[in-house]
């Protein structure tokens, strides 16, 4: 089994609505995604895939939906604040937390045709989740 992992970065603000700590006010998080692709055998490249696909389908996706935008959950009671004050922001069906946002990662890739087997959302430098089917 040989694996290759690509890093990725970006930015996002958010907030967790109903936190009980520090995590429910507005603020934002300058993150790694570490995305690994595996494979039983080698290509005729030998190699798993190229990083710079794993790059490409990933940061076009980051690029659209993540990177310097604002994700809240769907019920903040924000959103209609940022829609009048014309804010980029995405309202998802769960709260915004590293774990779901890798878990998206994830799903895109699959679907795009990687054999992914984990991404990593580096939240900080000493703290991250991941998420992986098996
Ligand atoms: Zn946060």
């Amino acid at each position: 089994m040989f694996t290759i992992t690509k890093e990725v970065y970006f930015c996002y603000g958010h907030r967790l609505m109903n936190h009980p700590g520090k995590c429910r006010h507005l603020h934002g998080h300058s993150v790694k995604a570490a995305i690994s692709v595996t494979q039983e055998s080698l290509n005729e490249q030998s190699m798993v895939c190229d990083f710079s696909d794993i790059k490409t389908c990933v940061e076009q996706y980051i690029g659209q939906y993540l990177d310097h935008n604002f994700l809240l959950h769907k019920d903040d009671p924000l959103a209609p604040v940022l829609t009048a004050n014309n804010e980029r922001f995405w309202a998802l069906e769960e709260h915004p937390t590293a774990e779901v946002l890798s878990k998206m990662i994830f799903m895109h890739l699959k679907k795009a045709g990687f054999n992914v087997t984990q991404v990593e959302l580096w939240e900080t430098a000493s703290a991250y989740a991941s998420y992986r089917e098996s």
